[in-house]
């Protein structure tokens, strides 16, 4: 019986069928969901779809054996292993680190507008990236504008090419197809060498989900 507050939290139904298994939790073994208000999980999902979610585990629980065991019999409240506002200082500091990087420009409009109007827009989501990858936080990350672009690019309507020209992605829609125009064949400002390998991976996971939108 549950007699503690359950966190809510909500991730787009193709993002959470990438990282289930068929079989897994609501996924049937064909790719299909299953009716029901419950579901196991296995710990090292469970805190995949948390982080997906943009909340953080309080220790690196999936990362160290002895805690992920610990964690197989916990029943507690999931609330107080995690922590939002952690999630929150990361993104003042990488804002902060990208505004220095790249000055008031929004890396796909190119557009210059106050600081206050940028996230920044992690390249390669946080949840896929190994520690290494988050610690590379001037290029797995880039300024995107909250005029549209950080949506635009978070949610796959555009993509950036191996040679760093943004291009429309495999989610359409009329009501937006302006503001993609508006995006399309400009240079990304934050694709180089070093960010080529994080634009790959986010171009790869859009179009490998494309077909269970
Ligand atoms: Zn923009």
């Amino acid at each position: 019986m549950l007699t503690e507050t359950v966190q809510k939290i909500r991730i787009p139904r193709s993002q959470a069928l990438g990282v289930l298994d068929g079989g897994q939790g609501p996924v049937t073994s064909s790719g299909t969901l299953r009716n029901g208000y419950f579901f196991p999980l296995d710990s090292g999902h469970a805190l995949q779809l948390l982080r997906m979610a943009g909340m953080q585990t309080t220790d690196a629980v999936s990362e160290n054996e002895e805690h992920a065991e610990r964690l197989d019999g916990y029943s507690g409240s999931v609330s107080d292993r995690l922590t939002i506002a952690s999630v929150r200082a990361e993104q003042r500091f990488l804002r902060g680190q990208q505004l220095l990087y790249r000055g008031n420009t929004c890396s796909l409009c190119g557009l210059s507008l106050p600081d206050e109007l940028f996230v920044a827009a992690h390249i390669k989501p946080r949840w896929a990236c190994s520690e290494n990858e988050r610690m590379d936080a001037r290029n797995v990350a880039m300024l995107a504008c909250l005029l549209g672009c950080d949506a635009l690019f978070e949610l796959g309507y555009v993509v950036v090419s191996e040679q760093g020209i943004i291009e429309p992605g495999k989610r359409r829609s009329e009501q937006v197809a302006d503001r993609i125009q508006h995006v399309v064949d400009r240079k990304c400002l934050a694709h180089g060498e070093e960010s080529r390998q994080y634009f790959a991976w986010h171009r790869d996971y859009l179009y490998s989900t494309a077909d269970r939108q």
